[in-house]
């Protein structure tokens, strides 16, 4: 990779995006005080625009994950690095992404909340890379399809840079 980011979405359609991904969850959660937990890094700007604009009464967390593997390719060997607080046994959790990509990490974080017998456990992403699954995943609010590429921006990283980039840009 050269290292130059390109606009891939732009940030009003990001904030479209998000507008419609909000009422989604409002329709579905009203009275409902969801737990939203963020999965960081890379989800904590969309996390930060999604419950202003889902704006209802909500908890929001975050979750640090470890994936072992080499450079830019998810092992699937998936460690939890920061525990949440916050109780999830009875709770409507919805999971809060950044990327899909194999879905391995997500996959992982799904079995492991459900094992603490949450009501619910839905999953939102900001992007999703179809192409690039191993395993089955269920979206349940999704953003936008992105194709193969490295994306950046939008609180997204490579190496820690770009992470301040107001479009989701992807580097060649
Ligand atoms: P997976 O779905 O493969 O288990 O892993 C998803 C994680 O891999 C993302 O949360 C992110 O950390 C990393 N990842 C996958 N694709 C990209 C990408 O295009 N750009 C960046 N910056 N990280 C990616």
């Amino acid at each position: 990779m050269s290292g130059t980011p390109h606009v891939l979405i732009k940030r009003q359609d990001i904030q479209a995006a998000v507008d419609r991904v909000a009422g989604e969850i409002r329709r579905d959660y009203e009275g409902k005080n969801p737990l939203l937990i963020g999965v960081l890094k890379g989800s904590f700007i969309f996390m930060a625009d999604l419950v202003r604009r889902i704006a209802m009464p909500l908890e929001i967390s975050f979750v640090r994950l470890s994936s072992y593997g080499s450079g830019t390719e998810s092992s699937g060997k998936i460690k939890v690095l920061t525990r949440f607080s916050e109780a999830v046994k009875d709770r409507h959790v919805i999971i809060v992404e950044d990327i899909i990509d194999t879905g391995l990490t997500t996959s992982y974080l799904v079995d492991y909340l459900s094992k603490k017998r949450p009501a619910s456990v839905r999953l939102c992403s900001l992007t999703d890379k179809p192409a690039r699954h191993k395993i089955p995943i269920k979206i349940d609010y999704l953003g936008f399809t992105v194709p193969d590429k490295f994306i950046v921006g939008y609180g997204i990283d490579w190496d820690e840079k770009y992470r301040y980039l107001p479009d989701i840009c992807y580097i060649e």
